[in-house]
């Protein structure tokens, strides 16, 4: 059962099914330029999108706005000593803000750098800076049907071969990141965390965590480790970030916050560069593009996100869909992730043929039957690559209730008992073939 009561009701509503019709036409059959008042059950992203608490609220108004020495800043700085362990903070706008400092300092021409897979945004800020991404997921992490209880974990071979061909010399930092957003936000074992360190240690780099759901990575540690099941959330937490040299964070995720981010560093002198190039892109070191009362609000949400109270109810409603999704014959991703569920849109809509985009019809048409949004992660979204034709429904932390996740389960079987033959085709596309998801225009073939 939900470990919290809403005091704040904002009002949404379901417009008429012609209604709905309307609207995706005028967006070009891409649900990003939707109005998200038009959108009924929202499961675009969890980013930035969750409920505040009332703590945090309160936590607001006492925001210290000042430009430099802020309170408020201190007070963000004491929480993340306190729950991730890292006593040097350098605050950002968001996570992508996070990025550009850190690996604007860390990667150079040349470099390599590993990671479980990269993120969208952590991709474009290594290549960006002349380093070469390479994502090293476990081999079963693309099969949606493979068991596992760490489907996200780095495959630590793969990171020493590529340093036998490459040179060690040439990789300044291996990435892990929890959970694995790319890859369906599957968890990371700690016995993982651990290998990882070893691995940095060998090749000399630097180990850098991206925490975006550190939180719920942790909740994943003790249900799925045997050593950590007697552990506090909150302890593990803490241990699987201790053995990084640096986070990257974003706010907007595990730290139930609506916007932020910061960089979390060990070394003194990495530190001092952090900053440097902080003040030039983020802003002053005591508040990095964020307003004082922002930074309040992310210090306690970050306490919050480490309960198992909290964790209990997150993590169980994202399953919960999973479950109910399956029960009625919605093919997924498996097992679920931590923030999201993958609907297997190639499988829900097997008479799409992959050019007319089934994982883009499924939105649309999920978007038609109820009025949910939902994102489309395969072919339409990275074209030229073999993943798996997927649809995100990711779960705003703490803002719908059971009966909204019904209904999406409601709308999907809908879509699939409409036996949908057409799908869709592109009109108008942005220059940047990889950032065509947010802008493209299509229509129905
Ligand atoms: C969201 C996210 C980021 C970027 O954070 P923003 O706050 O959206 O800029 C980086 N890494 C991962 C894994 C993320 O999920």
């Amino acid at each position: 059962m939900r470990s919290y009561k809403s005091t704040m009701a904002t009002p949404i509503r379901l417009l008429p099914r012609e209604k709905r019709e309307r609207c995706l036409e005028e967006a070009g059959y891409n649900v990003f330029n939707l109005a998200a008042e038009d959108v009924f059950v929202d499961l675009l992203t969890d980013s930035g999108t969750g409920t505040m608490s009332d703590a945090q609220w309160a936590a607001m108004v006492r925001g210290d706005e000042a430009y430099a020495g802020s309170r408020s800043f201190e007070h963000l700085r004491e929480a993340v000593s306190e729950v991730m362990g890292f006593e040097r903070v350098v605050p950002t706008h968001q996570g992508r803000g996070a990025e550009n400092v850190l690996y604007g300092v860390l990667i150079g021409e040349g470099d390599v750098v590993p990671n479980n897979t990269h993120f969208d945004t952590t991709r474009a800020h290594i290549a960006e800076n002349g380093g070469d991404p390479v994502d090293c997921p476990i081999e079963s992490a693309d099969d949606p049907d493979a068991e596992g209880a760490f489907k996200g974990n780095l495959d630590v071979e793969s990171v020493r071969t590529i340093a036998e061909d490459v040179g060690a010399e040439r990789i300044p930092a291996v990435v892990l990141t929890l959970t694995n957003n790319s890859m369906a936000g599957q968890p990371v074992s700690m016995a993982n965390v651990e290998e990882t360190r070893e691995l940095a240690d060998e090749l000399d780099a630097a180990f850098v965590i991206d925490a975006c759901r550190f939180a719920e990575n942790a909740r994943f540690v003790q249900r799925r480790e045997d050593a950590h099941a007697d552990r506090p959330v909150a302890e593990i937490a803490r241990e699987q970030l201790s053995y990084a040299d640096a986070l990257v964070m974003s706010g907007k995720k595990d730290g139930l916050s609506n916007a932020g981010g910061f960089v979390a560093v060990r070394d003194p002198d990495l530190f001092e560069r952090a900053k440097q190039r902080a003040i030039l892109y983020e802003g002053f070191p005591t508040y990095g593009g964020m307003a004082g009362r922002d930074m309040a609000a992310m210090a306690v949400g970050l306490r919050e996100a480490v309960t198992g109270e909290y964790l209990e109810t997150r993590i169980r409603q994202v399953e919960r869909l999973g479950e109910r999704l399956r029960e009625e014959g919605v093919p997924i991703y498996t097992p679920v992730g931590g923030h999201a569920v993958y609907v297997h849109a190639g499988r829900a809509l097997p008479e799409i043929p992959l050019k007319a985009f089934p994982g883009q019809t499924f939105v649309c048409e999920l978007y038609r039957e109820g009025g949910v949004r939902g994102v489309e992660l395969g072919s339409f979204a990275f074209p030229g690559t073999d993943r798996p034709e997927l649809v995100r429904l990711a779960l705003p932390r703490r803002t719908y209730h059971d009966e909204h996740l019904e209904h999406v389960v409601e709308s999907a079987k809908a879509v699939m008992d409409r036996h949908v033959t057409d799908g869709l085709e592109i009109v108008d596309e942005p220059d940047n073939e990889a950032l065509r998801h947010f802008s493209a225009e299509l229509r129905p073939v």
